[in-house]
């Protein structure tokens, strides 16, 4: 088992049923997808970006913006208590990790080069991601 397996909070074997190979490795083994794959990189509708794991509710369409970089980008969390970051050396930049608080899941990362109010950029990958439509927040 991996650390970062062991730093999930839901069984391997049920995130196996749950998730798509390619969600399985981004979620569980801090994968990144493919720039411009995702689904959500310029989608538009409004509503609640939720874990694909475990449903919390993670970014709101009211903080994405056009970032260009092929990944869904957010200034903000819904909540800052719902997320998790964890500094990552694994590139040997630094990089700040976010990750699901409640169960532990990978989604992307955070950048201090994101536009106001925060000067934050999440960089969060579509395939962590659970679209519901409806309104915003
Ligand atoms: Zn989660």
């Amino acid at each position: 088992m991996t650390s970062a397996e062991k730093s999930l909070k839901i069984s391997k074997e049920e995130l196996k049923q749950n998730l798509t190979p390619e969600q399985y490795d981004i979620c569980v083994n801090k994968g990144t997808e493919m720039a411009f794959t995702g689904k959500y990189y310029n989608y538009k509708k409004p509503g609640i970006y939720k874990c694909v794991v475990c449903g919390n509710d993670l970014f709101s369409s009211d903080t994405k913006f056009d970032s260009g970089t092929g990944w869904p980008s957010f200034y903000a969390p819904l909540k800052n208590e719902n997320i998790k970051e964890e500094v990552d050396n694994s590139f040997f930049i630094k990089r700040v990790e976010v990750n699901c608080n409640r169960c532990g899941s990978h989604l992307g990362h955070v950048f201090e080069d994101g536009p106001k109010p925060t000067g934050l950029r999440y960089c969060i990958n579509s395939a962590s991601l659970k679209h519901q439509a409806g309104e915003s927040q």
